[in-house]
C-alpha cells in the first residue's frame, strides 16, 4: 500500500474593486482556522494601505500578512517562505509579476490549497495580468460583482479617477502615490478620457 498523496488545488477571487474579493478571501481564511489549518497570507509590498504586515477591507477587519516583491522573481519569496501551510492566500494579486502564476502552480503541486484574490480587469477594462492566467489554471474562479457608482446595475469595470475626471486611456496601468481615486462602474458608465492627455494627468503619473 502506498499512501496517498492529495495535491493542492487553486482558487482565484476576482472582480472589481468594492466587490468584496478581500472580504470573501477572510471568510474562507476564518473557516480555516476554525478548522485548525495552517494558514500564510502574502500580499505585495505596492499595497501598505493597511500598514505593512496585515490585510484589510474597507470594513475594518484584518489579518496578519507578509509583504513580498511583487516585481520580477519577487513572487519566489513566497515558495522560499513556505512552511508547508496547508493554505497559503494571496492579496492583491494583481500587483504582482506573472511570477505568481508558477509559484501558485509550485504550491499547489505540493499539496496546498492557494487562495488568490484580485482584480482581473485594468483601468481600461482589459485583462489585468496576472489574473487571467490565474483564473485560467485555476482549478476554482469566482467573480465577484460590485453595484455600479452612477446607475446601480452590476459592475465588472474599474472607474479610475484622477483629481475627480475620469483617467486617460494612456495613463500607465500602476500608479504608486498619485491623486486618484476608483469606483465601480458597469461597462455602459465606464469611461476614459481620449485625445491629448491632460497636464494634471501627466504630473499624477509619471511613469
Ligand atoms: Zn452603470
Amino acid at each position: 500500500m502506498h499512501a496517498i498523496t492529495r495535491s493542492g488545488w487553486i482558487e482565484v477571487i476576482s472582480g472589481s474593486m468594492f466587490s468584496g474579493k478581500t472580504e470573501e478571501l477572510l471568510r474562507r481564511l476564518r473557516r480555516s482556522e476554525i478548522a485548525d489549518q495552517s494558514v500564510a497570507v502574502y500580499k505585495p509590498a505596492i499595497d501598505d494601505r493597511y500598514g505593512e504586515t496585515t490585510i484589510g477591507t474597507h470594513t475594518g477587519r484584518e489579518w496578519d500578512a507578509v509583504v513580498v516583491d511583487n516585481e520580477g522573481d519577487g513572487p519566489r519569496d513566497i515558495l522560499d517562505h513556505h512552511d508547508g501551510e496547508s493554505v497559503v492566500a494571496i492579496d492583491e494579486a494583481n500587483f504582482f509579476s506573472n511570477t505568481l502564476v508558477e509559484v501558485a502552480q509550485s504550491l499547489a503541486n505540493g499539496g496546498s490549497r492557494v487562495i488568490v484574490s484580485g482584480t482581473d480587469q485594468t483601468f481600461r477594462g482589459e485583462p489585468f495580468e496576472p489574473l487571467p492566467q490565474l483564473m485560467a489554471v485555476a482549478e476554482y474562479v469566482d467573480k465577484l460583482q460590485a453595484i455600479c457608482s452612477q446607475c446601480g446595475e452590476p459592475a465588472a469595470r474599474n472607474q479610475r479617477l484622477i483629481e475627480g475626471e475620469p483617467a486617460h486611456v494612456d495613463d500607465p496601468t500602476i500608479l504608486v502615490g498619485a491623486e486618484e481615486s476608483y469606483e465601480a462602474r458597469c461597462r455602459d458608465c465606464h469611461t476614459l478620457l481620449t485625445g491629448e492627455r491632460p497636464e494634471s494627468h501627466r504630473n499624477a503619473a509619471q511613469d
